[in-house]
């Protein structure tokens, strides 16, 4: 097979970016816009020795489980990746994806996997976006999304996952931007003010109850400081549940979106969700989990893997602003929360005393120095550990510390199945046994998957 080749094939699986992969020939073709169970003809686009990519030509036969995206512009942005698959069928796919990695990777040959955990409605769950702003061809001024693995924006600004009130605070932006003469920020040349808007809203926002919630705007910016911000500030306070208005300085030559620095314009520096019984205060550089309504659910479930009755020492890492750690505080005797981001810990602090709550306490540092150090100066001693690390999961020490600690149940959320399959596959051969799986939607239309896992100690070893 070689590149401009025609071919037909039936599409058996997404890529963990979310391409079709079908075969033919006996190598395999990755092909974007397919869904599991087309029939369709592609021409092959480049051609490595054992795979290659392919363009869609045209679908012979659909697959059952093909659906019309409700979002015109499904295809061209690279934020949903599954949109044209039937919700039922996405989330069997991600079942199948877990278990899958836990299969090869892991190698657990019979997981013990719960049914994943849905979603009634796969659209406007995400409390944030992050739109980048930029020209279009004709130089307009626009704000969206970029466009599948590339850098340019599609112009669109009502994301049928998101808040609904991201397009009016979009529109209010960019007419300041073009009545002041504001120049978007230029990836190319480094020049340009505006980079990204980042949007955050509260729970009630997201079911359209604007008045009773709370919205936060952060403007990106290569500068220092933005023309006529209270012009701005008016303008955007027109909106109800405008609480935050805040410019994130970022002058990096960098993709990362953003900077290190906060300045207030407006308001607090934050605003307020409450998930379950718990009130969270969220800042701009926190990280707080997009799905609001499932993560009630994910934490819900973490709460029951990690089984306390009121007498465990728990240790929560990567905690973030302490959202599970302060669930789990109203269960166990004590909580003990590790992150990394300093604002963070900050909020984790904070939200701890905005709920009462006295039985957690929190460290800033990397969960791979602070826990080794603590269990070799401290001897620090464990029931429960909850682990939520990032996609590339948990460092080796992290793991071996974890083992000489042997809490009696390791409760493991993670957001990339394939290095979750890895780290369990290890914690099993350090004396600890796989119970439960539970995968959990928490990015509806996207190939993402969540999954909660329960280990538990192996005390015959
Ligand atoms: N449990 C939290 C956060 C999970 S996201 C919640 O559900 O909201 C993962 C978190 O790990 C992020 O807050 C990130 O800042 C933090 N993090 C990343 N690398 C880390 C490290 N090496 N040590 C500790 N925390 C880290």
């Amino acid at each position: 097979m070689k590149k401009d080749d025609i071919v037909t094939l039936k599409i058996e699986d997404f890529s963990t970016e979310g391409l079709g992969i079908g075969h033919s020939e006996g190598l395999t073709l990755f092909v974007k816009d397919t869904v599991i169970g087309d029939v369709a003809e592609v021409k092959v686009m480049k051609m490595k020795k054992t795979y290659g990519y392919a363009r869609l030509l045209r679908i012979l036969t659909p697959s059952p489980d093909r659906v019309e995206a409700p979002c015109p512009v499904a295809r061209s942005c690279g934020g949903c990746q599954i949109q044209e698959m039937r919700y039922e069928a996405q989330l069997r796919f991600k079942e199948q994806k877990v278990r899958n990695n836990l299969q090869r990777i892991g190698g657990f040959t019979d997981p013990p996997m719960e049914p994943i955990i849905g979603m009634d409605n796969p659209f406007r769950y995400r409390n944030k976006a992050q739109f980048p702003i930029s020209r279009d061809k004709n130089g307009k001024l626009i704000a969206g999304f970029y466009a599948g693995r590339t850098h340019t924006v599609i112009d669109y600004q009502d994301c049928l996952l998101g808040a609904k009130v991201n397009q009016t605070i979009l529109d209010i932006v960019l007419n300041h931007m073009e009545k002041y003469h504001i120049q978007p920020y230029d990836e190319a040349t480094g020049r340009g003010l505006v980079r990204h808007v980042m949007i955050r809203v509260s729970s009630e926002v997201l079911r359209e109850e604007n008045a009773s919630g709370q919205i936060m705007v952060c403007v990106v910016i290569n500068g220092s400081s933005l023309p006529e911000s209270g012009r701005l500030v008016q303008a955007l306070c027109a909106i109800p549940g405008m609480t935050s208005i805040t410019l994130n300085i970022n002058r990096e030559r960098t993709n990362v979106i953003m900077g290190r620095q906060i300045k207030l314009l407006w308001g607090q520096e934050f605003i307020e969700d409450t998930i379950g019984k718990i009130r969270f205060r969220i800042s701009p550089l926190s990280f707080y989990q997009v799905n609001p309504r499932q993560t009630e659910k994910l934490y819900g479930k973490a709460l029951e893997y990690a089984g306390l009755t009121g007498q465990e020492t728990v240790w929560d890492l990567y905690c973030g602003i302490g959202t599970i750690s302060l669930f789990l505080a109203q269960k166990a005797r004590v909580v003990y929360g590790v992150e990394i981001v300093p604002d963070a810990i900050c909020d984790a602090r904070q939200n701890a005393q905005l709920n009462h709550i006295t039985n957690a306490e929190f460290f800033v540092g990397k969960a791979e120095e602070v826990l080794p150090e603590k269990y070799e100066k401290e001897g620090i001693h464990a029931d429960v550990i909850v682990v939520d690390p990032p996609r590339k999961g948990c460092e080796q020490s992290v793991l071996d510390t974890m083992l000489k600690i042997r809490p009696e149940r390791i409760v493991y959320v993670s957001c990339d199945s394939a290095t979750l399959a890895r780290d369990l596959k290890y914690l099993c051969t350090g004396g600890y046994e796989l119970k439960k799986v539970c995968p959990t939607e928490m990015f509806a239309n996207s190939c993402h998957v969540e999954t909660v896992v329960l280990m538990s100690r192996n005390d015959t070893q």
